[in-house]
Protein backbone atom coordinates (compact mmCIF):
# COMPACT_ATOMS: atom_id res chain seq x y z
CA UNK A 1 0.00 0.00 0.00
CA UNK A 2 2.27 2.87 -1.21
CA UNK A 3 0.77 5.58 -2.78
CA UNK A 4 0.78 9.55 -2.82
CA UNK A 5 -0.63 9.49 0.91
CA UNK A 6 1.62 7.09 2.31
CA UNK A 7 4.92 9.37 0.73
CA UNK A 8 2.83 12.45 2.29
CA UNK A 9 2.99 11.83 5.47
CA UNK A 10 5.73 8.79 5.46
CA UNK A 11 3.38 6.16 6.79
CA UNK A 12 2.56 2.45 5.92
CA UNK A 13 -1.30 2.17 5.41
CA UNK A 14 -3.32 4.85 3.53
CA UNK A 15 -5.88 5.15 6.56
CA UNK A 16 -6.39 8.41 8.96
CA UNK A 17 -7.64 8.59 12.16
CA UNK A 18 -10.15 11.57 12.11
CA UNK A 19 -9.23 14.20 14.93
CA UNK A 20 -12.67 14.15 17.05
CA UNK A 21 -13.79 16.30 19.34
CA UNK A 22 -13.62 14.29 23.20
CA UNK A 23 -12.24 11.14 21.45
CA UNK A 24 -8.69 11.56 20.07
CA UNK A 25 -6.45 12.49 22.98
CA UNK A 26 -2.79 11.12 22.08
CA UNK A 27 -3.58 7.98 23.28
CA UNK A 28 -5.65 6.85 20.29
CA UNK A 29 -3.50 9.68 18.24
CA UNK A 30 -0.10 6.96 19.35
CA UNK A 31 -1.69 4.07 19.21
CA UNK A 32 -3.42 4.94 15.64
CA UNK A 33 0.20 5.67 14.16
CA UNK A 34 1.93 3.12 15.92
CA UNK A 35 -0.13 0.54 14.01
CA UNK A 36 1.29 2.00 10.76
CA UNK A 37 -2.04 4.72 10.05
CA UNK A 38 -2.10 8.45 10.62
CA UNK A 39 -3.27 9.67 14.13
CA UNK A 40 -4.52 12.86 14.66
CA UNK A 41 -4.75 14.91 17.96
CA UNK A 42 -8.41 16.47 18.06
CA UNK A 43 -7.54 19.88 19.54
CA UNK A 44 -11.36 21.41 18.81
CA UNK A 45 -11.93 20.39 23.14
CA UNK A 46 -8.61 20.95 24.41
CA UNK A 47 -7.62 24.15 26.56
CA UNK A 48 -3.76 25.29 25.34
CA UNK A 49 -2.17 23.79 28.14
CA UNK A 50 -4.02 20.77 27.45
CA UNK A 51 -3.13 20.66 23.50
CA UNK A 52 0.29 21.05 24.67
CA UNK A 53 0.36 18.24 27.68
CA UNK A 54 -1.12 15.87 24.81
CA UNK A 55 1.33 16.65 21.55
CA UNK A 56 4.13 16.46 24.30
CA UNK A 57 2.46 12.82 25.65
CA UNK A 58 1.90 11.99 21.78
CA UNK A 59 5.88 12.05 21.08
CA UNK A 60 7.06 10.30 24.27
CA UNK A 61 4.14 7.91 23.19
CA UNK A 62 5.37 6.91 19.49
CA UNK A 63 8.27 7.72 17.30
CA UNK A 64 6.00 7.61 14.22
CA UNK A 65 4.41 10.60 12.34
CA UNK A 66 1.30 12.07 13.76
CA UNK A 67 -0.77 15.32 13.56
CA UNK A 68 -3.20 17.38 15.40
CA UNK A 69 -6.73 18.74 13.79
CA UNK A 70 -7.81 22.26 14.37
CA UNK A 71 -11.20 23.53 13.66
CA UNK A 72 -11.21 27.26 12.83
CA UNK A 73 -14.14 27.76 15.02
CA UNK A 74 -12.10 27.14 17.98
CA UNK A 75 -11.33 30.36 20.30
CA UNK A 76 -7.70 30.07 21.14
CA UNK A 77 -6.56 29.38 17.34
CA UNK A 78 -3.55 31.15 17.43
CA UNK A 79 -2.25 29.96 21.11
CA UNK A 80 -2.62 26.14 19.32
CA UNK A 81 -0.85 27.43 16.52
CA UNK A 82 1.96 28.46 18.21
CA UNK A 83 1.87 25.54 20.67
CA UNK A 84 1.87 23.33 17.37
CA UNK A 85 5.00 24.85 15.79
CA UNK A 86 6.81 25.25 18.94
CA UNK A 87 6.40 21.53 19.61
CA UNK A 88 7.47 20.34 15.83
CA UNK A 89 4.58 19.19 15.12
CA UNK A 90 4.89 17.98 11.42
CA UNK A 91 1.25 17.62 10.26
CA UNK A 92 -2.01 19.70 10.49
CA UNK A 93 -5.81 19.06 9.46
CA UNK A 94 -7.75 22.23 9.42
CA UNK A 95 -11.57 21.72 9.48
CA UNK A 96 -14.63 24.27 8.96
CA UNK A 97 -12.39 27.56 7.67
CA UNK A 98 -11.05 29.98 4.76
CA UNK A 99 -7.82 27.83 4.39
CA UNK A 100 -5.65 31.37 3.26
CA UNK A 101 -5.75 32.27 6.83
CA UNK A 102 -3.41 29.59 8.12
CA UNK A 103 -1.49 27.47 5.60
CA UNK A 104 1.57 30.19 4.57
CA UNK A 105 2.60 30.09 8.23
CA UNK A 106 2.20 26.31 8.89
CA UNK A 107 3.78 26.13 5.52
CA UNK A 108 6.56 28.21 6.39
CA UNK A 109 7.37 26.10 9.32
CA UNK A 110 7.89 23.36 7.61
CA UNK A 111 4.17 21.73 8.35
CA UNK A 112 2.40 19.72 6.19
CA UNK A 113 -1.31 21.15 5.67
CA UNK A 114 -4.83 19.53 4.89
CA UNK A 115 -7.87 20.93 4.77
CA UNK A 116 -10.95 19.19 5.46
CA UNK A 117 -13.65 20.14 3.01
CA UNK A 118 -17.51 19.19 1.96
CA UNK A 119 -17.77 19.94 -1.44
CA UNK A 120 -15.74 20.82 -4.82
CA UNK A 121 -15.58 24.61 -4.57
CA UNK A 122 -14.05 24.14 -0.95
CA UNK A 123 -11.56 21.93 -2.44
CA UNK A 124 -10.33 24.03 -5.02
CA UNK A 125 -9.95 27.04 -2.94
CA UNK A 126 -8.17 25.22 -0.32
CA UNK A 127 -5.71 23.92 -3.63
CA UNK A 128 -5.49 27.50 -4.50
CA UNK A 129 -4.17 28.56 -0.81
CA UNK A 130 -1.46 25.78 -1.28
CA UNK A 131 -2.32 22.79 1.22
CA UNK A 132 -0.82 19.75 0.06
CA UNK A 133 -4.04 17.24 -0.17
CA UNK A 134 -7.47 17.86 1.18
CA UNK A 135 -10.52 15.61 2.91
CA UNK A 136 -13.62 15.29 1.44
CA UNK A 137 -16.16 14.45 4.06
CA UNK A 138 -19.51 13.47 3.04
CA UNK A 139 -22.71 13.47 4.72
CA UNK A 140 -22.79 10.58 5.87
CA UNK A 141 -20.45 11.67 8.48
CA UNK A 142 -20.62 12.38 12.38
CA UNK A 143 -20.48 15.68 14.16
CA UNK A 144 -20.05 19.07 12.12
CA UNK A 145 -21.04 18.38 8.50
CA UNK A 146 -21.55 20.34 4.78
CA UNK A 147 -24.66 22.28 3.87
CA UNK A 148 -24.63 20.75 0.25
CA UNK A 149 -25.89 16.73 2.25
CA UNK A 150 -23.71 15.53 -0.72
CA UNK A 151 -23.01 11.85 -0.13
CA UNK A 152 -19.59 10.25 -0.31
CA UNK A 153 -20.33 8.43 -3.02
CA UNK A 154 -20.69 11.65 -5.34
CA UNK A 155 -18.44 14.12 -3.50
CA UNK A 156 -15.05 11.87 -3.82
CA UNK A 157 -15.70 12.24 -8.34
CA UNK A 158 -16.59 15.13 -7.57
CA UNK A 159 -13.48 16.65 -5.58
CA UNK A 160 -11.35 14.43 -7.89
CA UNK A 161 -12.58 16.68 -10.96
CA UNK A 162 -11.86 19.68 -9.14
CA UNK A 163 -8.36 19.31 -7.77
CA UNK A 164 -4.95 17.61 -8.44
CA UNK A 165 -3.96 16.98 -4.90
CA UNK A 166 -4.29 13.96 -3.04
CA UNK A 167 -8.04 13.36 -2.04
CA UNK A 168 -8.48 11.90 1.32
CA UNK A 169 -12.37 10.07 1.16
CA UNK A 170 -14.18 10.86 4.70
CA UNK A 171 -17.39 10.18 5.98
CA UNK A 172 -19.27 6.39 6.32
CA UNK A 173 -16.04 4.76 6.03
CA UNK A 174 -15.53 2.12 8.54
CA UNK A 175 -14.23 -1.20 7.12
CA UNK A 176 -12.05 -2.40 4.73
CA UNK A 177 -14.83 -2.74 2.00
CA UNK A 178 -15.47 0.81 2.28
CA UNK A 179 -11.85 1.66 1.97
CA UNK A 180 -11.61 -0.09 -1.11
CA UNK A 181 -14.41 1.75 -2.47
CA UNK A 182 -13.47 5.22 -1.50
CA UNK A 183 -10.42 4.31 -3.37
CA UNK A 184 -12.21 3.09 -6.50
CA UNK A 185 -13.79 6.16 -6.29
CA UNK A 186 -10.25 7.51 -7.32
CA UNK A 187 -9.65 8.76 -3.42
CA UNK A 188 -5.80 7.99 -2.76
CA UNK A 189 -6.76 6.96 1.37
CA UNK A 190 -9.19 7.43 3.97
CA UNK A 191 -10.41 9.26 7.29
CA UNK A 192 -12.06 7.34 9.74
CA UNK A 193 -13.54 9.05 12.98
CA UNK A 194 -17.08 6.68 14.28
CA UNK A 195 -14.79 3.46 14.48
CA UNK A 196 -11.76 4.69 16.19
CA UNK A 197 -14.30 7.06 18.36
CA UNK A 198 -15.53 3.87 19.69
CA UNK A 199 -11.49 2.21 20.15
CA UNK A 200 -10.16 1.50 23.61
CA UNK A 201 -7.56 4.26 23.52
CA UNK A 202 -10.86 6.96 22.50
CA UNK A 203 -10.95 9.08 25.27
CA UNK A 204 -14.91 9.22 25.03
CA UNK A 205 -17.00 8.21 27.96
CA UNK A 206 -17.43 4.00 28.19
CA UNK A 207 -21.71 5.60 28.04
CA UNK A 208 -20.90 6.88 24.86
CA UNK A 209 -19.00 3.90 23.25
CA UNK A 210 -21.34 1.51 24.60
CA UNK A 211 -23.82 3.53 22.43
CA UNK A 212 -22.03 3.50 20.00
CA UNK A 213 -22.08 -0.13 19.34
CA UNK A 214 -25.64 -0.54 19.69
CA UNK A 215 -26.97 1.57 17.90
CA UNK A 216 -28.76 0.47 14.79
CA UNK A 217 -29.70 1.69 11.07
CA UNK A 218 -31.47 4.90 11.08
CA UNK A 219 -30.15 6.04 14.80
CA UNK A 220 -28.23 9.33 13.81
CA UNK A 221 -29.69 12.61 11.73
CA UNK A 222 -28.38 15.69 10.84
CA UNK A 223 -29.51 18.54 12.99
CA UNK A 224 -28.97 22.07 13.87
CA UNK A 225 -28.91 23.23 10.29
CA UNK A 226 -29.69 26.72 11.27
CA UNK A 227 -26.83 26.91 13.30
CA UNK A 228 -24.19 24.45 12.40
CA UNK A 229 -25.29 21.31 10.92
CA UNK A 230 -24.67 18.17 12.89
CA UNK A 231 -25.27 14.90 12.94
CA UNK A 232 -26.55 13.25 16.06
CA UNK A 233 -27.25 10.34 17.98
CA UNK A 234 -30.87 10.60 18.80
CA UNK A 235 -31.59 10.67 22.56
CA UNK A 236 -33.42 12.89 24.67
CA UNK A 237 -31.27 16.33 23.64
CA UNK A 238 -32.05 15.19 20.24
CA UNK A 239 -36.05 15.35 20.77
CA UNK A 240 -35.69 18.52 22.06
CA UNK A 241 -33.89 19.79 19.47
CA UNK A 242 -36.28 18.39 16.66
CA UNK A 243 -39.08 19.55 18.81
CA UNK A 244 -37.86 22.93 18.37
CA UNK A 245 -36.84 22.60 14.75
CA UNK A 246 -40.92 21.23 13.64
CA UNK A 247 -41.99 24.44 15.97
CA UNK A 248 -40.06 26.41 13.56
CA UNK A 249 -37.64 28.00 17.07
CA UNK A 250 -35.78 30.94 15.48
CA UNK A 251 -31.77 30.98 15.44
CA UNK A 252 -31.97 32.03 19.16
CA UNK A 253 -34.12 29.72 20.43
CA UNK A 254 -31.92 26.96 18.95
CA UNK A 255 -28.52 28.91 20.63
CA UNK A 256 -30.07 28.64 23.52
CA UNK A 257 -31.58 25.33 23.65
CA UNK A 258 -28.25 23.93 22.61
CA UNK A 259 -26.47 25.89 25.04
CA UNK A 260 -22.14 25.42 25.99
CA UNK A 261 -20.69 22.29 26.18
CA UNK A 262 -22.85 19.85 25.41
CA UNK A 263 -20.86 17.97 23.50
CA UNK A 264 -18.60 17.17 26.50
CA UNK A 265 -21.13 16.74 28.78
CA UNK A 266 -22.20 13.64 26.07
CA UNK A 267 -19.00 12.55 24.65
CA UNK A 268 -16.82 12.64 27.19
CA UNK A 269 -18.85 13.14 30.91
CA UNK A 270 -21.60 10.38 29.27
CA UNK A 271 -24.71 11.95 29.85
CA UNK A 272 -26.84 9.68 27.76
CA UNK A 273 -29.67 12.15 27.78
CA UNK A 274 -28.78 15.51 27.64
CA UNK A 275 -25.43 15.36 26.13
CA UNK A 276 -24.72 16.25 22.38
CA UNK A 277 -23.18 12.50 20.85
CA UNK A 278 -21.98 13.07 17.57
CA UNK A 279 -21.58 10.03 15.32
CA UNK A 280 -21.35 9.03 11.47
CA UNK A 281 -23.89 6.92 9.98
CA UNK A 282 -21.74 3.93 9.90
CA UNK A 283 -21.99 3.52 13.69
CA UNK A 284 -24.63 1.12 12.90
CA UNK A 285 -22.06 -1.18 11.41
CA UNK A 286 -19.41 -1.08 14.10
CA UNK A 287 -20.37 -4.06 17.12
CA UNK A 288 -17.51 -3.61 19.21
CA UNK A 289 -15.04 -1.53 21.02
CA UNK A 290 -11.37 -2.93 20.42
CA UNK A 291 -7.85 -1.55 20.04
CA UNK A 292 -6.92 0.70 17.61
CA UNK A 293 -4.35 -1.71 16.06
CA UNK A 294 -6.93 -4.16 15.75
CA UNK A 295 -9.12 -1.86 13.74
CA UNK A 296 -6.61 -1.15 11.29
CA UNK A 297 -5.73 -4.84 11.01
CA UNK A 298 -9.29 -5.75 10.19
CA UNK A 299 -9.95 -2.76 7.83
CA UNK A 300 -6.25 -3.98 6.34
CA UNK A 301 -7.22 -7.52 5.90
CA UNK A 302 -10.74 -6.82 4.67
CA UNK A 303 -9.70 -4.30 2.19
CA UNK A 304 -6.83 -7.41 0.61
CA UNK A 305 -9.92 -10.22 0.48
CA UNK A 306 -12.38 -7.56 -1.23
CA UNK A 307 -9.55 -6.51 -3.47
CA UNK A 308 -8.98 -10.15 -4.48
CA UNK A 309 -12.50 -10.98 -4.89
CA UNK A 310 -13.31 -7.62 -7.54
CA UNK A 311 -10.41 -9.04 -9.43
CA UNK A 312 -11.70 -12.38 -9.59
CA UNK A 313 -15.21 -11.00 -11.12
CA UNK A 314 -15.31 -10.34 -14.92
CA UNK A 315 -17.80 -8.33 -16.77
P1 LIG B 1 -6.12 11.39 29.49
O1 LIG B 1 -6.57 10.92 28.17
O2 LIG B 1 -6.67 10.70 30.69
O3 LIG B 1 -6.38 12.93 29.62
C1 LIG B 1 -5.37 13.76 30.11
C2 LIG B 1 -5.92 15.15 30.15
O4 LIG B 1 -6.52 15.49 28.97
C3 LIG B 1 -7.02 15.34 31.19
O5 LIG B 1 -6.95 16.66 31.71
C4 LIG B 1 -8.28 15.15 30.44
O6 LIG B 1 -9.34 15.85 31.06
C5 LIG B 1 -7.92 15.71 29.11
N1 LIG B 1 -8.44 15.04 27.96
C6 LIG B 1 -8.26 13.80 27.62
N2 LIG B 1 -8.80 13.54 26.44
C7 LIG B 1 -9.34 14.67 26.03
C8 LIG B 1 -10.02 15.04 24.84
N3 LIG B 1 -10.24 14.18 23.81
N4 LIG B 1 -10.47 16.28 24.74
C9 LIG B 1 -10.26 17.15 25.71
N5 LIG B 1 -9.60 16.87 26.87
C10 LIG B 1 -9.13 15.63 27.00
O7 LIG B 1 -4.63 11.33 29.44
P2 LIG B 1 -3.89 11.72 30.60
O8 LIG B 1 -4.37 10.98 31.78
O9 LIG B 1 -2.48 11.70 30.23
O10 LIG B 1 -4.45 13.23 30.65
C11 LIG B 1 -3.98 14.25 29.74
C12 LIG B 1 -4.86 15.52 29.80
O11 LIG B 1 -5.53 15.69 28.59
C13 LIG B 1 -5.93 15.51 30.89
O12 LIG B 1 -5.86 16.75 31.53
C14 LIG B 1 -7.26 15.34 30.13
O13 LIG B 1 -8.30 16.01 30.78
C15 LIG B 1 -6.91 15.99 28.81
N6 LIG B 1 -7.66 15.46 27.72
C16 LIG B 1 -8.34 16.34 26.91
C17 LIG B 1 -9.06 15.88 25.87
C18 LIG B 1 -9.78 16.86 25.03
O14 LIG B 1 -10.23 16.52 23.92
N7 LIG B 1 -9.92 18.10 25.49
C19 LIG B 1 -9.12 14.44 25.54
C20 LIG B 1 -8.38 13.60 26.42
C21 LIG B 1 -7.68 14.13 27.49
P3 LIG B 1 -10.07 15.41 32.39
O15 LIG B 1 -9.13 15.72 33.52
O16 LIG B 1 -11.32 16.25 32.46
O17 LIG B 1 -10.35 13.93 32.26
P1 LIG C 1 -19.24 24.84 23.11
O1 LIG C 1 -19.13 26.29 22.86
O2 LIG C 1 -20.56 24.23 23.41
O3 LIG C 1 -18.30 24.47 24.34
C1 LIG C 1 -16.95 24.70 24.31
C2 LIG C 1 -16.27 23.42 24.80
O4 LIG C 1 -14.91 23.44 24.41
C3 LIG C 1 -16.37 23.29 26.30
O5 LIG C 1 -16.71 21.97 26.64
C4 LIG C 1 -14.96 23.65 26.75
O6 LIG C 1 -14.52 22.85 27.83
C5 LIG C 1 -14.09 23.31 25.55
N1 LIG C 1 -12.96 24.21 25.34
C6 LIG C 1 -11.70 23.81 25.09
N2 LIG C 1 -10.92 24.84 24.90
C7 LIG C 1 -11.66 25.95 25.02
C8 LIG C 1 -11.38 27.35 24.95
N3 LIG C 1 -10.16 27.80 24.68
N4 LIG C 1 -12.39 28.23 25.13
C9 LIG C 1 -13.64 27.78 25.38
N5 LIG C 1 -13.95 26.47 25.48
C10 LIG C 1 -12.97 25.56 25.29
O7 LIG C 1 -18.55 24.16 21.83
P2 LIG C 1 -18.57 22.63 21.31
O8 LIG C 1 -18.37 21.71 22.45
O9 LIG C 1 -19.74 22.42 20.43
O10 LIG C 1 -17.28 22.65 20.39
C11 LIG C 1 -16.01 22.77 20.96
C12 LIG C 1 -14.98 22.95 19.85
O11 LIG C 1 -14.97 21.83 19.00
C13 LIG C 1 -15.19 24.15 18.96
O12 LIG C 1 -13.93 24.70 18.69
C14 LIG C 1 -15.80 23.57 17.70
O13 LIG C 1 -15.47 24.32 16.59
C15 LIG C 1 -15.14 22.22 17.67
N6 LIG C 1 -15.91 21.21 17.02
C16 LIG C 1 -15.39 20.58 15.93
C17 LIG C 1 -16.06 19.58 15.30
C18 LIG C 1 -15.49 18.96 14.12
O14 LIG C 1 -16.18 18.23 13.40
N7 LIG C 1 -14.20 19.15 13.82
C19 LIG C 1 -17.36 19.11 15.78
C20 LIG C 1 -17.84 19.82 16.92
C21 LIG C 1 -17.13 20.83 17.50
P3 LIG C 1 -15.05 23.11 29.33
O15 LIG C 1 -16.50 22.66 29.31
O16 LIG C 1 -14.18 22.22 30.14
O17 LIG C 1 -14.90 24.58 29.60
Amino acid sequence: MDNKITQLFNIKFPIIQGGMIWCSGWKLASAVSNAGGLGLIGSGSMYPEVLLEHIQKCKKATNKPFGVNLPMLYPDIDKHINTIISEGVKVVFISAGNPKIWTQKLKDNGITVVHVVSNAKFAKKAEDAGVDAVVAEGFEAGGHNGREETTTLCLIPLVKQAVGIPVIAAGGIGTGRAMLAAMALGADGVQIGSRFAASDESSANINFKNQIISSVEGDTKLMLKQLTPVRLLKNKFFDAVQAAENNCASTEELTKLLGRGRAKNGMFEGDLDEGELEIGQVAALIRKIIPAKEIIDEIVAEYRQARMELIKFEM
